[in-house]
């Protein structure tokens, strides 16, 4: 019998993708025959960056990974995982204060999708300051996020 691909979603805002999710992403796609990195178009949370240019900068990012796939999508995150075919979803981790709410949503996806599991992957301490927030604050005023975000990202910054 053909064994049934491993498909994992990895859901977020992504408003910027930074070094610290890249990090995630990696070693999920050697754990998943693919992943998809899915960026929630939210209507009721307003963005820093529109949806289709977060979306273009994480394909720029990601383009030496073989197994991920960059869509958006609007929603609840399990109904698009049931689309794709997909049965985990991949989260990460940094601090414990992540971890209170992270484990909330993951009981109240399991709740309602229980065919679905979320798979939790903790952050390398050298990323672990790393948020798209602060990545945000700090362009704003001018500082280098070279550091921190891929290159497409800081270049996207550079322009705008
Ligand atoms: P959301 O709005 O869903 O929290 P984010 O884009 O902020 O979207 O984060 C998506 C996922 O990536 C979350 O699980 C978050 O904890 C994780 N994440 C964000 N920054 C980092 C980081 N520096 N290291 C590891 N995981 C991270």
């Amino acid at each position: 019998m053909a064994k049934e691909e491993k498909i994992a979603i990895y859901p977020g805002s992504f408003d910027p993708i930074t070094k610290g999710h890249l990090d995630i992403l990696q070693r999920a796609s050697a754990m998943f025959d693919k992943v998809i990195i899915a960026v929630l178009k939210n209507s009721r949370k307003t963005s820093f960056i529109p949806v289709k240019d977060r979306v273009e900068l994480i394909k720029k990012s990601v383009q030496g990974i073989e197994n991920v796939d960059v869509a958006y999508f609007e929603g609840l995150t399990v109904d698009y995982a049931r689309k794709t075919g997909a049965k985990f979803l991949i989260r990460g981790l940094r601090a414990v204060s992540d971890f209170e709410y992270e484990m909330q949503l993951s009981q109240a996806n399991m709740s309602v999708a229980p065919e679905i599991g979320t798979v939790f992957l903790i952050t390398k301490p050298e990323y672990n300051f790393i948020s798209s927030g602060i990545v945000k604050e700090l362009a704003q005023y001018g500082e280098d996020i070279s550091k921190f975000v891929p290159q497409s990202v800081a270049e996207y910054f550079k322009q705008s």
